[in-house]
């Protein structure tokens, strides 16, 4: 990276000249935090007793029997506190809060995840919380909407444009433009202007850094692939970070939908829908049409289901560190059955994608290898997706009898 935050060809900030100042004091803090050697020890300390830090690394017996080749390792950040490695990027963003001397914090969310892990770090350092959500999402999200307004934040719905994510992108840049000097905006993702792809892969590389640790004492060698999904790419980077240096091939999934030949996707690295571009403040390769017009994305997961992709990952995609690959919601649905089934594991749809494509490999490397797939979380959230997959008879007669104890 150079000191404008580009990574070749991709990433920079693009934001208006009203913010300048206040991502040069975010830089300057990060910049600080980074270089003062108690910060990473009061980091890790806080994950350590808030949320499960080092999370384990499993030996997936089952699986690696069932596949008969590569022996299965399973990275579970599915055990952090909310349930996925979010909460990671959210705490550290927070004690960077703290540091700056701000008091108020404002994030923007479509799934849902990500505005809950923001709301609970609010709580824990007693900063105040706004969540912009488009109002479709807000709609279609009601429980996490319940658990962030429970957890003190105030949730606004966007009315604007198509009433989804990126419509919340731009409301939350706007209240950072209007409140600056109280407000941090916790960017979810290694997305977004520079510093945020750098300053959330930097919190999430504790992935990675746990696994190697972990990998070595256990096979006394380095594993020979790590498979990660890739929504915008946090835990993706986070993991990979661990093992840039290391001949380790690093693989990661993006949301193949329907199918690519569909159009109806996420994947921005392995489609041929996606081209470079210039939006939400960053250079990267987005799913647009020719007019730089945002097009629709799909995905069984929610939090895959964005139209950009970090730009360090775009990066690495072009010097071919890493390779990409994309899985179906069918796969999805079929490696997270089989996950259940075998290991009494219980992935994230997002995760199930890392599964899909490792369970794929793994048959063809030999019982000397090692792989790990990286749980970026749980997948309690996912049972109405889930349930509905399955078309479970007796999930849809408990779901009616709910809505009837309403009516009466
Ligand atoms: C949000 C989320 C993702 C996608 O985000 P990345 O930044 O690509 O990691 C993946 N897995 C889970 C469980 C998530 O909640």
């Amino acid at each position: 990276m150079n000191n404008r935050g580009y990574y070749d060809r991709f990433g920079g900030a693009f934001i208006p000249e009203i913010l300048v100042a206040t991502f040069d004091e975010l830089v300057t803090s990060f910049t600080e935090a980074k270089n003062d050697p108690g910060f990473w020890q009061s980091y890790q300390d806080i994950l350590a007793s808030y949320s499960c830090r080092p999370t384990p690394l499993t030996y997936a017996e089952n699986l690696t029997r069932y596949c008969g080749g590569a022996r299965v390792y399973i990275k579970r950040e599915d055990l952090n506190h909310t349930g996925a490695h979010k909460v990671n990027n959210v705490m550290g963003q927070g004690l960077l809060v703290k540091r700056m001397g701000k008091t108020r914090v404002i994030a923007e969310t479509g799934a849902g995840q990500h505005g809950v892990a923001t709301a609970t770090m609010a709580a824990k350092f007693g900063f105040t919380c706004t969540i912009y959500m488009g109002e479709v999402d807000v709609q279609r999200q009601r429980p996490n909407v319940f658990w962030m307004e429970r957890l003190g934040a105030e949730v606004i719905p966007v009315r604007d444009g198509t009433r989804i994510l990126k419509d919340a992108i731009n409301e939350a840049f706007r209240d950072w433009v209007r409140n600056m000097d109280t407000t941090h905006y916790v960017l979810g993702t290694a997305c977004g202007p520079h510093p945020f792809p750098e300053m959330v892969s930097y919190f999430q590389s504790i992935i990675g850094k746990e696994a190697r640790d972990q990998i070595l004492k256990i096979e006394g060698k380095l594993p020979r692939r790590v498979y990660a999904c890739v929504g915008g790419g946090s835990n993706a980077l986070g993991i990979f970070s661990g093992f840039m240096d290391d001949a380790v091939e690093l693989v990661g999934v993006e949301a193949g939908g329907k199918g690519l030949e569909t159009g109806r996707h996420a994947s921005r690295l392995c489609s041929t829908d996606g081209s470079v571009g210039v939006a939400q403040g960053y250079k990267t390769y987005f799913l647009q049409d020719d007019d730089g017009q945002m097009k629709e994305t799909h995905s069984v997961a929610a939090g895959l289901d964005y139209v950009g992709v970090s730009p360090i990952l775009a990066h690495l995609k072009e010097t071919g560190r890493v390779r990409f690959e994309s899985a179906t919601d069918r796969e999805v649905i079929d490696a997270l059955s089989l996950t259940i089934q075998k290991e009494g594991l219980i992935p994230a749809l997002e995760s199930a994608h890392a599964f899909v494509q490792a369970l794929k490999e793994a048959p063809a490397l030999s019982p000397t290898d090692a792989i790990i797939i990286n749980q970026s979380g749980r997948g309690d959230k996912d049972i109405f997706t889930v349930a509905d997959a399955f078309k479970d008879p007796k999930w849809q007669e408990f779901i009616k009898k709910k809505a009837e104890e309403y009516h009466a």
